[in-house]
């Protein structure tokens, strides 16, 4: 068994690629399910074999409470850590290969509250990756870029697992818009020149020694360029995963 967490801010393509993924394993017939974790979910492009909201309605949560939308979802996010051996059961019964976690759509709530906590505890005897999905419109902007490494670097420090970082979304890019942010992840000196020139006034003593502590992480930093859409690297990031199974926890790629 091994679980694979897809984790990324909201509207990376966490959902799409959840849905790509299972279906690149089941073309290469690759055992695996899909299990969703976001409690708010209303409708998913993928039928998960075990789904957290047969545990929990957010309606009922907001109608029972007199909870607003964010509300509902943390008390739902927080509530999900009473099913979890349920919910760890119900993979187990399945016997699977891969297990494919989808996570709540706003990530602090899986990275930054218990539940992700518990439940990778609970499944701590078994291999277990993360996949951080990256926007690659997003990742055009340096200065985003390095935010969103740095919010991967805060999973890796959370989590402590085998990582990869994915660029999602590059069907939306050219060659050369992909090309510039790999260069920039090879030689991270290039990404901070870019800021500097396009974010004048961005540079101060405390950013530069920020970017100096994130200079050696980026120079060993690959970020695999994928699309949950079209399926373009997924053989790149299912060979990287498999290196995971096989090779251990202790493979970091990011
Ligand atoms: P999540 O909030 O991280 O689960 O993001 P979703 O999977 O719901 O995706 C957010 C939006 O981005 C949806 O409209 C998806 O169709 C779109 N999307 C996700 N992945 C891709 C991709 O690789 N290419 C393109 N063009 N759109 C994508």
């Amino acid at each position: 068994m091994f679980n694979v967490f897809i984790i990324g801010p909201a509207g990376s393509g966490k959902t799409a690629l959840t849905n790509s993924l299972s279906m690149w394993l089941d073309q290469y017939e690759v055992d695996n399910i899909k299990v969703n974790l976001d409690p708010a979910v209303k409708s998913l492009p993928y039928d998960p074999e075990v789904d957290v909201r047969d545990y929990i309605n957010i309606d009922k949560l907001m109608m029972e409470y007199g909870l607003g939308p964010n509300g509902a979802i943390i008390a739902a996010t927080d509530l999900m850590t009473t099913f979890i051996e349920k919910i760890v059961e119900e993979i187990r019964d399945f016997k699977p290969g891969y297990v494919i976690i989808d996570t709540p759509g706003q990530m602090e709530l899986f990275t930054f509250r218990a539940i992700g906590e518990y439940i990778i505890r609970s499944l701590s005897e078994e291999r277990n990756a993360i996949i951080f999905v990256i926007d690659s419109i997003l990742a055009l902007k340096p200065s985003t870029l390095i935010s969103l490494i740095f919010l991967s670097i805060s999973t890796l420090f959370r989590f402590n697992l085998a990582q990869l970082n994915v660029l999602n979304k590059c069907d939306m890019l050219n060659e050369k818009q992909i090309k510039m942010i790999e260069e920039w992840v090879k030689s991270p000196e290039k990404l901070f020149l870019e800021i500097e020139r396009r974010e004048k006034g961005m540079k101060s003593r405390i950013m530069e020694s920020l970017l100096n502590s994130i200079n050696e992480y980026l120079s060993v930093v690959s970020i695999i360029p994928i699309s949950a859409k079209t399926g373009q690297g997924l053989d790149n990031l299912y060979t990287l995963l498999q290196r995971i199974y096989v090779g251990g926890e202790d493979y970091v790629t990011l």
